[in-house]
C-alpha cells in the first residue's frame, strides 16, 4: 500500500482529566499531526492526492476548531465555562479525555472521514505528537479500502 502523509502543526492547552500528576493542570503544547491517506490507485499525475489538498482541507479545520483553542473533555465544561469567560477563547470539547491518543482517534475516525468523504481518498493513519518525543498513533482497522473480492486469510 502506497500512504501520502502531510504534517500540520497547532497551538492548543488541554489537560488530562484525572491523571496521576502534572498533566491534570492545564498546559499546552505545540502539537504535531502526521495524517496519512491512501488511494485505491494513484491519479494521473501519479499521486495519492496533492499534499496541498490535505492542508487545505485538514489544516483549515485544525486552523479553526483546534489551533489556539483549549480541547477539554465535555465533563470538564465547569473549567471551560471559565476560561471562555475570561478570555473568550474558544473551547473545543471532545467525548472523551483530551489525549494525545483521543485526539489521534478523534481525528481518524471522525474528522477525516466526513472532510474528505467527497474525495477518492481515505486517512488510514493518525499521529498525534504532544512533544517531540511523545506520540500517540492510530491506524485505521480496514487498513486501507476493502477490497471487491474476496482475500484470502
Ligand atoms: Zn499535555
Amino acid at each position: 500500500m502506497i500512504i501520502c502523509t502531510r504534517r500540520l502543526e497547532f497551538d492548543s492547552a488541554h489537560r488530562v482529566m484525572n491523571h496521576e500528576s502534572k498533566c491534570k493542570m492545564l498546559h499546552g503544547h505545540r502539537y504535531v499531526v502526521e495524517a496519512s491517506f491512501t488511494a485505491k490507485e494513484l491519479d494521473s499525475l501519479g499521486r495519492i492526492v496533492d499534499f496541498g489538498l490535505i492542508r487545505e482541507i485538514l489544516g483549515s479545520w485544525i486552523d479553526k476548531n483546534l489551533d489556539h483553542t483549549t480541547i477539554l473533555w465535555d465533563k470538564d465544561r465547569e473549567l471551560g465555562e471559565k476560561i471562555s469567560n475570561i478570555t473568550g477563547q474558544k473551547i473545543y470539547y471532545m467525548k472523551y479525555n483530551p489525549t494525545a491518543e483521543n485526539i489521534a482517534k478523534h481525528l481518524l475516525e471522525d474528522i477525516c472521514p466526513t472532510l474528505f468523504s467527497s474525495y477518492p481518498i481515505e486517512c488510514v493513519n493518525i499521529k498525534v505528537y504532544e512533544t517531540p518525543n511523545c506520540f500517540a498513533q492510530i491506524s485505521s482497522k480496514n487498513n486501507g479500502f476493502q477490497s471487491d473480492s474476496p482475500v484470502d486469510e
